[in-house]
């Protein structure tokens, strides 16, 4: 029998997990190293449509269909008075018209848990510390949670080790992103929302009265609780105070619907913090490894995309790497980078538009075409790869158009 292949993926988040499962389903030994054990808090709650085309592609459909996750069916933006909705099933492209909302240390310890029942094996509690490209095959020094370092040689690295970086940290490949740094607070609450008119299928994505750049989300669960969040740029946040609990609180407070809606609300779990996380590389893969999900870049949490971007990388690597280890000429730049950074590029473009406003206007205009809003609509859904949609080719010039016309 032919030796089977080699390759060792950094971090068990879900760009791991579904590279791990589709290229153990080729056939190949798939070893993960993740430093944390599960379940553990992430935060990247509300996942897109087109997510799920690669959770069934990684044959793990059946087990999230049915861990009894929130359904989200769309997304409804909010702003003083102002009320937009997004139902999924107008969406222009074709496709999954559902998700979920999910929390994330349960969701991402399924899809360990199901990547492990494909037989990948799983290495918890152990961090790559170091890594070594110089020879003829890539070498990763471990570090096992007693203290204890051990190395470990493969035929090709992933790296998917999220905000960890670790490639881009240790070969040097971290650049910064063109977006302003940003901090957001969030936490998990018991919401105890009892308004009738309220859709728990839906990610609310509310702006802030008197700031436009500054934005809520609100992400229910199936459990009766659910994901509250804030984000502002850094200076906002600092001027406002320096304990996150009393910030956040006076930020919840200044949006009247959010606080309304959260009245009876629970807050029994304590606010959180991250900042300056969008961040970008160099390069996105080299001689004996290939970055995945955040380990490659992050944009920004408006749109929800992380988890759908790292899942997209994740299935194009997986197939790069399958042709090269079946001793096919690949060409990870035009078949891994580039298709990746179409999709990329169209969200980078929302989430622009977004903060500068064009893209407000949009989705806040109460007279919008049909087939206009079915494409913007895709977009929010994760389809951000389907060149047939206008709005993904030509996303800058189209996006600046509409919001001209709404604005007249
Ligand atoms: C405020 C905020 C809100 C967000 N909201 C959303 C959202 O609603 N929807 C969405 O899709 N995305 C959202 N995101 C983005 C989302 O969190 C990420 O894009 C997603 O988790 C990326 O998945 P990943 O597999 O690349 O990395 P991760 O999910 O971060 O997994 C990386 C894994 O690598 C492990 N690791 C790290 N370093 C090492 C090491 N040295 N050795 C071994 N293992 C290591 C970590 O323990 C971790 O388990 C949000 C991000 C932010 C900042």
């Amino acid at each position: 029998m032919a030796k089977k292949n080699n390759v060792i993926i950094i971090g068990a988040g879900p760009a791991g997990t579904i590279a791990a499962a589709l290229l153990q389903n080729k056939g190949h030994q798939v070893t993960i190293v993740e430093r944390d054990v599960f379940p553990r808090f992430c935060i990247g709650e509300s996942l897109l449509p087109q997510c799920m085309e690669f959770i069934e592609q990684a044959g793990m459909l059946d087990a999230v269909n049915n861990a009894d996750f929130q359904l989200k069916s769309g997304a409804v933006f909010l702003h003083n008075k102002q009320y937009s909705e997004f139902k999924f099933s107008d969406k222009f492209t074709c496709g999954f018209d559902h998700t979920f909302q999910v929390q994330r240390d349960k969701f991402d310890h399924l899809l360990a848990s199901e990547a492990q029942r494909m037989g990948v094996e799983i290495r918890w509690q152990e961090e790559v510390a170091q890594a070594d490209f110089s020879n003829a095959k890539p070498l990763l020094t471990i570090k096992k949670a007693n203290g204890y370092s051990y190395q470990l040689e493969a035929d090709f690295i992933l790296d998917a080790s999220g905000f960890g970086r670790v490639l881009p940290r240790l070969l040097g490949l971290e650049k910064e992103s063109d977006f302003p740094s940003r901090q957001s607070l969030f936490t998990h609450l018991e919401d105890h929302i009892d308004c009738p008119q309220y859709d728990r299928n839906k990610i609310r994505i509310i702006v802030h009265p008197k700031m436009s750049e500054v934005w809520y989300w609100l992400i229910p669960f199936s459990n009766g609780r659910c994901s509250l969040g804030v984000v502002a740029g850094e200076g906002i946040i600092q001027t406002l105070g320096i304990d996150h609990q009393q910030v956040f609180m006076t930020l919840i407070d200044q949006e009247p619907t959010l606080a309304a809606l959260l009245k009876n609300a629970v807050f029994d779990t304590k606010i959180r913090s991250i900042k300056g996380y969008s961040a970008n590389v160099s390069s996105h893969y080299g001689k004996g490894y290939a970055l995945l999900g955040n380990a490659g870049e992050f944009l920004d949490p408006v749109f929800s995309s992380g988890v759908t971007i790292a899942m997209k990388s994740a299935s194009l690597a997986a197939d790069v790497l399958d042709r090269q280890f079946n001793q096919q000429t690949v060409d990870w730049q035009t078949e891994f980078v580039e298709p990746l950074q179409i999709g990329v590029e169209t969200f980078r473009t929302f989430v622009t538009s977004w903060y500068q406003g064009e893209l407000q206007d949009v989705v806040f205009y109460d007279q919008q075409q049909e087939n206009l809003k079915s494409m913007i609509c895709s977009i929010l859904a994760g389809y951000v790869w389907d060149e047939t949609n206008p709005y993904v080719k030509n996303s800058r010039s189209r996006l600046k158009t509409l919001a001209e016309l709404c604005r007249e």
